[in-house]
């Protein structure tokens, strides 16, 4: 395993809350063979090793959702009306991951239903049309970080994030989109690890193990009146990914 691999290695388990690692002695060094070896062709170079399974085998949607169960993992269940656990379509190319719902999607149960929701569509849909690409909202997946609304729509705290984070990345890993776009900076930070700011990381590509991360602004952001410049740089940004995920 080289350093890279040992790297990956270690960041999920770190995921996973693992704080602690014990190595296994090492096993004694084998006995040196008297008779030389007969020719052996040399063997292919061996693949990567594949990065472990963030997931149980053959997982699906329906099956994170019967996990989640009442879920009270967190704190945030006691003021949630519904889960929003996810909507859109499970084969979709690419998954849209905001911060946590709302109010309205406290209520319905579905992620970005009220105005930074009609937002979100508005600007998935007329990105799409103007660059020559039939696509409609329902098309593709959009889910949260956290599935339950944060009091007063506060941000996450990091142990809700990380409790919640594991059923976002069973999500994507069972989905397996060509990209994701992360939606403003709790889901940058919960999908990349990067700590900078959103407007130094948007219309960058960024990676959630396999799979590329395009980072974008919030809608919530770009409904502030004093933010409307950031929107054409969403439209940018969102112009990148559809171009990457649909060409
Ligand atoms: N904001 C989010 O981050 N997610 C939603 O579902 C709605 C608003």
């Amino acid at each position: 395993m080289d350093a890279d691999q040992l790297r990956r290695y270690l960041e999920f388990y770190q995921d996973l809350g693992v704080q602690t690692l014990y190595r296994q002695p090492r096993s004694a060094p084998a006995a040196p063979i008297a008779t030389p070896l007969p020719h052996v062709p040399p063997l292919p170079e061996a693949p990567p090793d594949p990065l472990p399974s963030l997931a149980p085998a053959n997982d699906s949607l329906f099956q994170i959702l019967e996990d989640i169960g009442d879920c009270r993992r967190c704190r945030l269940h006691e003021g949630r009306s519904k889960i929003v656990f996810g909507v859109g379509n499970e084969n979709s190319p690419v998954v849209f991951v905001g911060e946590g719902p709302g109010a309205d999607e406290d209520a319905q149960g579905i992620p970005f239903v009220g105005r930074a929701g009609q937002l979100l569509t508005q600007m998935i849909e007329g990105t799409a049309q103007k660059e020559g690409i039939p696509l409609k909202r329902d098309e593709i997946y959009i889910c949260n970080v956290v599935k339950c609304r944060p009091p007063g729509n506060r941000t996450p705290e990091p142990d809700e994030m990380e409790i919640c984070g594991q059923f976002l990345y069973r999500q994507l890993s069972a989905i397996q989109p060509k990209a994701i776009c992360a939606l403003g900076g709790t889901a940058a930070r919960a999908l990349t690890g990067h700590k900078e700011g959103v407007t130094k990381m948007r219309g960058k590509w960024f990676q959630w193990r396999d799979l590329p991360v395009m980072v974008t602004y919030h809608p919530s952001y770009l409904l502030r009146p004093y933010n409307q410049s950031a929107k054409r740089e969403a439209w940018e940004d969102l112009k990148k990914l559809l171009h990457f995920v649909y060409d």
